[in-house]
């Protein structure tokens, strides 16, 4: 491995969990450029005795073989969003500044900082930090994976270490974009009798959305809103034509208790009479809180959980049966933003969450 300048992550750095976020944001990895960081944790994963380790492209999985009765994986990506004024990273009081402190190199630390402190965890652990999370999913080292490495991904229970603020995140709803469409016969607008104006009949499908009231739905504690919003719509020929057709371009939000196909179906049922067409689905995940390893969690987290309105990568683990949720230490609201920021207490919290669930004590 060729090196440029010295590991940043030295054996001090990891012991501290705020270091070493510091650290981590301190290595620029924004998407598509993360080879530095990745040797760089790397070289940390590989000095650990207890993990064998393993590599694709700027993705890096490191495991125990304890032969304990479950597996657990912590997860992080390595990436963030381009910088934005706010690299390297300042300190202000208790505040942490800098591209990718909240989402998500505090989370990635406590991974870290396991690696370094915790050689004898109660559970079997695989640690998976991948590349390219905020660019289009082709590039996503945990997709990458799960197609030429399905068993590194292979647990009875996940958790993702992005923003969350410290409340446990479980699950995440499906997503379904449909073009819902009418359609009339043309004519001159002077002689509009002879057609059939295609955009007024949207008029019923608008209709249909104003009056609709989507569910709320309550799953292992965690309540998931739905929603079913217009956002885009298209007709049209000219100034003097009566159109013959419109799309009406609808985004339902779907709780995890329904499928793509029921999703579907359901918007078969509202939109009953006109043709819907799926243009793009992703899956939600359940919240999976029943496995033992997800109560022993939640109990020292100690906190009620919450559902995850967004679609996340927990759902690629939900599609392997693999349940999954979030966990982290920085504010999600807070993401992406130039003034982005994490609090040094909610990194101490979770480092000392995660030690007490992982050391059995
Ligand atoms: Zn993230």
């Amino acid at each position: 491995m060729v090196r440029h300048m010295a590991n940043p992550l030295t054996p001090d750095v990891l012991a501290d969990p705020v270091v070493l976020t510091r650290a981590l944001v301190d290595v620029e990895s924004v998407s598509r450029n993360e080879k530095a960081i990745a040797d760089y944790v790397q070289e940390v994963l590989e000095q650990a005795p207890h993990l064998t380790t393993d590599r694709h492209g700027n993705t890096l999985m490191a495991r125990t073989n304890l032969g304990r009765q479950q597996r657990v994986v912590l997860a992080g990506h390595l990436d963030t969003v381009p910088i934005n004024n706010n690299f390297p990273s300042t300190v202000v009081d208790d505040l942490i500044y800098g591209c990718g402190t909240s989402d998500m190199k505090s989370g990635v630390a406590l991974a870290l900082h396991l690696v370094a402190t915790l050689s004898d965890p109660c559970y079997d652990l695989t640690f998976l930090f991948y590349e390219a999370e905020e660019i289009d999913s082709q590039y996503n080292g945990l997709n990458l994976v799960a197609q030429a490495h399905p068993e590194w991904l292979l647990a009875d229970f996940a958790v993702l270490l992005e923003p969350t603020y410290g409340v446990v995140e479980a699950g995440c709803q499906g997503t379904q974009r449909a073009l819902i469409r009418t359609s009339g016969r043309r004519a001159h607008t002077a002689r509009a009798w002879r057609g059939v104006n295609a955009i007024h009949a949207a008029g019923e499908v608008l209709r249909r959305l104003e009056d609709y009231r989507p569910r709320t739905v309550t799953i292992d504690g965690c309540t998931y809103r739905e929603g079913l919003n217009a956002v885009r719509i298209a007709g049209g020929v000219a100034g003097n034509v009566v159109p013959d057709e419109c799309t009406v371009e609808v985004n339902l939000r779907f709780a995890p208790d329904r499928t793509e196909k029921q999703a579907l179906e359901h918007l078969n049922e509202v939109f009953e009479g006109f043709d819907v067409e799926v243009t793009d689905s992703a899956a939600g995940a359940l919240p999976g809180l029943s496995a033992a390893p997800a109560r022993e969690f939640l109990a020292a987290v100690g906190a009620e959980p919450a559902a995850k309105l967004g679609w996340t990568d927990v759902a690629r683990f939900a599609a392997l049966g693999i349940p999954a949720l979030n966990y982290g230490p920085g504010d999600p609201l807070l993401a992406h933003a130039p003034d982005e920021h994490v609090e040094i207490g909610k990194i101490r919290d979770g480092a000392t969450t995660l030690h007490r669930w992982l050391a059995g004590n």
